[in-house]
C-alpha cells in the first residue's frame, strides 16, 4: 500500500444550523451544515406536510375548485 493516496482524515467538529454539534471524520477540522440527524425531517419524523397543503389550497383557490 502506498501512502498519500487517501486524504488525511481527522476528527472533525460539525456544527449544525440548529445548534447541534457532533464529531465525525473528515479531511477538514471544522464543518458547518444546515441540517443534521437531529433536525432533519427524515430523522425527526416531523415532515412539513402543512406546506404542501398550503400549496394545494392556493391551487384550488386559483381555479375555484371546491
Ligand atoms: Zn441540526
Amino acid at each position: 500500500m502506498k501512502e498519500g493516496i487517501h486524504p488525511d482524515y481527522k476528527e472533525c467538529k460539525v456544527t449544525c444550523a440548529c445548534g447541534n454539534t457532533f464529531m465525525t471524520l473528515s479531511n477538514k477540522e471544522e464543518m458547518r451544515v444546515d441540517i443534521c440527524s437531529e433536525c432533519h425531517p427524515f430523522f425527526t419524523g416531523q415532515q412539513k406536510f402543512s406546506n404542501r397543503g398550503g400549496r394545494v389550497e392556493k391551487f384550488k383557490n386559483k381555479y375555484n375548485i371546491k
